[in-house]
């Protein structure tokens, strides 16, 4: 029996990685609870968080930028007398992966579950907007939430130990994190060079990082022809609602609205329309989406994506291989 009993264990340690001592929690309530992430004129955005309970302790997906953000998840925690055994970080946007510091310096023991799609960002693209934040501050023209935002990204930047998966994910595969099953995907040039999706049997419910953005696709880093093929496989699984990157939660029929929207502005994009007619083509398809007063703020990111990303051949170039230093 007591054999049994540590090979038991052995399976365990080796399967999840996590500590033996920490005791399961014999009741928790299986359905994700969202914190949104909060996008104000004048910020950069927070991504969304989803917290799943599990037997020993708490998943983190996506952790936000400021620190109001990672207040709520640490709140949540304590509200539910549970520690943060894990973090997942669907990309390594910072938007999303801003608070690993904040809640690992709490929690010292959450692993950082992701893809190395990292690797690529720190050699060029991250320190290339590090720059940049710089010479906006050295100009003086940046705002006081400009430089504090600019700020909390070189910080993340330079931490590169809360930055790296503790637990990298190659490949799409059901995995047990914190004795809870999640089936993680891999979306190779996506958002980013390898973006993770989640599908959650128990709740029926993907989480899907930023390859569901409601307002406005984000394609700094994206490739446009990944991310439609990860909204198909998506779009294949069962779920009953999704839980995009920055956006309210979707039903399956909402999901298949959004992802029209977003095949005609990638059609639109590869034919010879004006500009124009395509950042109208989104306002109108994906206008459920966008938030009362936001219009005008969402057209200038549509132009801006259409010009600078979709119709330049250079972005497709850049985001659709490996990141390479710069
Ligand atoms: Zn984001």
């Amino acid at each position: 029996m007591i054999e049994r009993t540590l090979a038991a264990a052995a399976v365990l340690i080796a399967c999840e990685g996590s500590h033996p001592s920490t005791p399961a929690r014999s009741a928790y309530d299986p359905e994700p609870t969202v914190i949104a992430g909060a996008f104000p004129p004048d910020r950069s955005p927070d991504g969304n968080s989803v917290i799943l309970q599990a037997p020993r302790g708490l998943i983190v997906i996506d952790t936000g930028r400021h620190p109001a953000h990672q207040d709520k998840l640490l709140a949540f925690a304590r509200q539910v007398g549970a520690p943060i055994a894990a973090i997942i970080n669907t990309h390594w946007h910072l938007d999303h992966t801003g608070g690993n510091a904040e809640l690992r310096a709490v929690y010292p023991g959450a692993e950082i579950i992701a893809t190395r799609a990292v690797d690529g960002a720190l050699v060029g693209f991250l320190p290339k907007g590090r720059a940049q934040g710089q010479t906006l501050i050295a100009s003086g023209k940046a705002t006081p939430q400009q430089i504090e935002d600019i700020r909390l990204d070189r910080a993340a930047v330079d931490d590169t130990r809360n930055l790296l998966p503790t637990r990298p994910i190659a490949q799409s595969d059901a995995v047990y994190i914190a004795g809870r099953r999640l089936d993680l995907h891999v979306a190779p040039f996506a958002a980013t060079e390898a973006d993770l999706w989640i599908y959650d049997a128990a709740t029926k419910t993907v989480i899907a990082g930023d390859l569901v953005v409601s307002e406005v696709p984000f394609f700094d880093s994206g490739c446009p022809a990944g991310l439609r093929a990860a909204l198909g496989e998506i779009a294949a699984a069962p779920f009953v609602r999704l839980i995009p990157g920055h956006g309210e939660p979707m039903t399956r029929d909402a999901f298949a609205r959004w992802r029209a929207a977003f095949d005609a502005l990638l059609d639109c994009a590869a034919s010879p329309s004006e500009v124009a007619t395509c950042v109208a083509g989104w306002r109108t398809g994906a206008a459920a989406f966008i938030a009362a007063g936001d219009s005008a703020r969402i057209d200038e990111y549509t132009t801006y994506y259409v010009t600078e990303i979709l119709r330049s051949p250079a972005a497709h170039e850049r985001f659709c291989h490996p990141l390479r230093a710069e």
